[in-house]
């Protein structure tokens, strides 16, 4: 339950209509400019993620803030990664209108999140974001990757990218995605959101992905060298892993040695390999 005194003001379809006439904004598609106009949409995001009262959250892409007014009321602290600069200037502005109670959880970082390498104290605990859907993926591996206190996720991304993300070996969507998010945490499809609740609306729907963080498969290889043996097996995505990892064990023979000792099928296509798998196979290439 969320405190009286901790209650926000949530963005309306009125109040981002305001908002953007405001500040004159036409939403841009390169930067995955589609804000959410539903407070139940952003309610939902907010208890799927689990965020707690102490905990440190870092949003990316907030735009004119739907989902971070909820998230003030819920966490300690939140920092909001924004590439826009006029969305990162408003921020504030909008959040000392509707939530001044709140206003000193906030941290905003005017920059581009896939070059984010570092954020001051306190570190964050959940990255909770509508992400920018052309660049998703790529921004939520980077984050688990350069941010280790992490301890959960909860993104909204398009749905085909959530259900990339959530899928299972075996399945035809399994990919590199899915392995390497597997990596670091156990992942599910939390729920489908239709296109109604954006303005501008989207194309697509769009899918809540949740990650609970773990430690990873235990090995004596390098992430990045399994990383590189995923990449390896998915660049050949039709042939059999014998054929697909000859490049990076240095020839087919090498391969053949690497799978069986890591007790894989070499026959067998990367799609039905389980990231702990992945991660025997990197073991043996450093042996
Ligand atoms: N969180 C808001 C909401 O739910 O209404 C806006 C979500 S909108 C899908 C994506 C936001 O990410 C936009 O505000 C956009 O300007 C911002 N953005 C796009 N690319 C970015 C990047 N590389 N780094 C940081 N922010 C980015």
């Amino acid at each position: 339950m969320t405190d009286h005194a901790d209650a926000a003001t949530l963005l309306t379809a009125p109040r981002v209509r305001a908002l953007a006439e405001d500040l004159e904004l036409r939403p841009t598609k390169q930067w995955g400019q589609n804000f959410v106009i539903d407070p139940n949409t952003v309610r939902k995001i907010v208890r799927l993620a689990g965020v707690g009262p102490d905990e440190s959250v870092v949003e990316i892409g907030p735009g004119l803030g739907s989902l971070t007014l909820p998230l003030l009321e819920a966490a300690a602290h939140v920092t909001a990664v924004e590439i826009d600069a006029r969305l990162a200037t408003q921020l504030p502005l909008t959040v000392a209108e509707l939530a001044p109670q709140l206003a000193d959880r906030l941290r905003v970082v005017q920059q581009d999140a896939m070059t984010l390498t570092e954020l001051a104290d306190p570190q964050p605990t959940a990255l909770v974001a509508n992400l920018p859907y052309n660049v998703a993926v790529p921004v939520v591996l980077s984050f688990l990757e350069r941010f280790p206190t992490l301890r959960r996720v909860l993104v909204m991304v398009q749905l085909e990218v959530a259900e990339r993300l959530a899928a299972a070996p075996g399945s035809k969507i399994y990919g590199v995605p899915s392995v390497k998010s597997a990596w670091y945490a156990d992942v599910r499809l939390a729920d489908r959101v239709g296109r109604n609740v954006f303005w501008p609306a989207p194309k697509v729907d769009s899918g809540l992905v949740s990650m609970v963080l773990r430690e990873p498969p235990s090995t004596s290889a390098r992430r990045e060298d399994v990383f590189a043996c995923i990449d390896a097996a998915f660049a050949a995505r039709r042939k059999t892993l014998r054929a697909a990892l000859a490049g990076w064990a240095g020839s087919p023979v090498e391969a053949e040695r690497m799978l069986r000792a890591a007790g894989v099928d070499p026959s067998l296509r990367g799609e039905r390999l389980t990231v702990e798998q992945f991660a025997a196979i990197a073991t043996q290439r450093i042996r």
